[in-house]
């Protein structure tokens, strides 16, 4: 099965998709990740994709269909993919229709969460990424403990996009370009809408209901 995990920035798409990859042996695939690796190293092409980031629009579809192109290579990866943050815009969605096709695989559901803006901001806001390990927290809603997190606390980050006016950007962006994308997954059966304002392990069990309800 691979599922797709769509909403807002912020929604919490990250720390659902480590849960649910973890309990159903999924691989993330997460496009925003794999760009920040690609920032990281610093390359010609990382600081090309810095400067977009930052101002919290879109990468290209051609940068992004290479990424994914490599993600479908893969063989492990066969129909035990989670996507977060992809697809972001219906070209997108249509690129992945056909490689899902072209590799005889199939896109499962797509779990869309719902988000009130106010609780956007607040857990981007409070969003913090440990650089060592990779793990999610936030200051407000799920801090980093010595139950929950074996790195010193100042690996902790915030992520160079998560900042007020670019949130608003973001924000922006995902209203005008990727929600639409919606409609093309409801007409094909394939759409559950989550209320993604709830707490975090509430979120979880409604989504680990509905995966678990596919593989019966
Ligand atoms: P995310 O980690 O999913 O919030 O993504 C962070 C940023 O990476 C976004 O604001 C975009 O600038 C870029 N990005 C991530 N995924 C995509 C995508 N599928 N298409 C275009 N840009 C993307």
């Amino acid at each position: 099965m691979n599922i797709i995990l769509f909403g807002p920035p912020g929604a919490g798409k990250g720390t659902q998709a480590d849960n649910i990859s973890k309990k159903f042996n999924l691989h993330k695939v997460s496009t925003g990740e794999l760009l920040r690796d690609e920032i990281h190293k610093n390359t010609e092409l990382g600081v090309k994709i810095k400067s977009i980031v930052d101002r919290g629009s879109l990468v290209s579809d051609d940068i992004i269909n290479n990424l994914i192109i490599k993600v479908f290579a893969e063989k492990n990866f066969s129909n035990r993919i989670i996507f977060d943050g992809y697809p972001r815009n219906i070209s997108q969605a249509k690129s992945l229709d056909l490689l899902v096709k072209r590799n005889k695989q199939k896109i499962s559901c797509v779990l869309s969460l719902d988000v009130k803006k106010e609780t956007i901001i607040k857990r981007i806001l409070g969003r913090q990424v440990c650089t060592k390990c990779g793990l999610i927290f936030n200051k407000y809603f799920k801090p980093s403990t010595k139950d929950s997190h074996s790195c010193d606390e100042k690996y902790l980050s915030k992520r160079s996009d998560d900042y007020e006016k670019i949130i608003v950007n973001r924000f922006e962006t995902y209203l005008n370009i990727t929600f639409p994308i919606l409609e093309f997954y409801k007409n094909q059966n394939l759409l559950h809408i989550i209320n993604g304002d709830a707490e975090i392990s509430m979120i979880y069990r409604e989504i680990e209901a509905i995966i678990a309800s596919l593989e019966t």
